[in-house]
């Protein structure tokens, strides 16, 4: 019988996208940021909310929609409460939109840089095993097969070896995980009974450095 280590790494990508729109300030393509802040515009019963962008040059800003022309008694009351309160959560949440960013950009940068909690869900004695859950309350644009070289004792090039040996699932699957970007809900299982007397290693680089 196998035993197992249980883990959770949340990614926090550190910043989020830019979009490229033709700056009217500057007259070229130039990105913009979010500023984290939300404008709304009342107009007769309807209502326009707007997440507020910066072009990194010049400053001019752009009203990225959250939504436009809504009528006022169809937006939940508590959603309208958060907009008016520029609750810094939603205007990150929507920051993160990048359905609603394709829709204007001429492109979008994103950033690979994350911020990773690892936590501990489940530990079993002497486990040859890790079971790793990604949560990524936010879409972020890395490879699976970067991430786990990246953290893990383990090099990118022998990752479709692993996978191959079965050695290294991944659930759901379907192919070329390992190339694609990371999506909420992935789990990553890796065999390391073979290399149980880098136990300490793995506990380590899976779980974080608290004991
Ligand atoms: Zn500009």
């Amino acid at each position: 019988m196998c035993t197992i280590l249980r883990v959770r790494w949340t990614l926090t990508p550190l910043a989020a996208p830019r979009p490229w729109l033709a700056c009217s300030g500057c007259g070229v393509p130039r990105a913009f940021e979010t500023t984290g802040k939300i404008r709304l515009n009342a107009n007769g019963r309807k209502l326009d909310a707007w997440l507020i962008y910066a072009c990194t040059s010049c400053e001019k800003t752009w009203n990225r929609p959250i939504f436009e022309r809504q009528p006022l008694r169809a937006i939940e009351p508590s959603l309208l409460a958060r907009l008016q309160a520029n609750d810094p959560e939603l205007a990150r949440a929507e920051s993160f939109n990048l359905d609603a960013l394709r829709r204007k950009a001429l492109r979008i940068e994103e950033y690979a840089d994350v911020a990773i909690d690892k936590q501990v869900v489940d530990e079993m004695p002497r486990w040859t095993r890790i079971e790793i859950a990604m949560v990524a309350p936010h879409p972020v644009d890395l490879r699976l097969d970067r991430l786990l070289a990246r953290e893990l004792p383990l090099s990118r090039s022998g990752l479709p070896e692993l996978e191959r040996q079965g050695r290294l699932r991944i659930a759901p699957s379907r192919g070329g995980a390992l190339r694609r970007r990371i999506g909420q809900g992935l789990v990553v299982i890796l065999d390391i009974a073979d290399a149980v007397e880098r136990g300490g290693l793995w506990r380590a680089a899976a779980a974080g450095a608290s004991p």
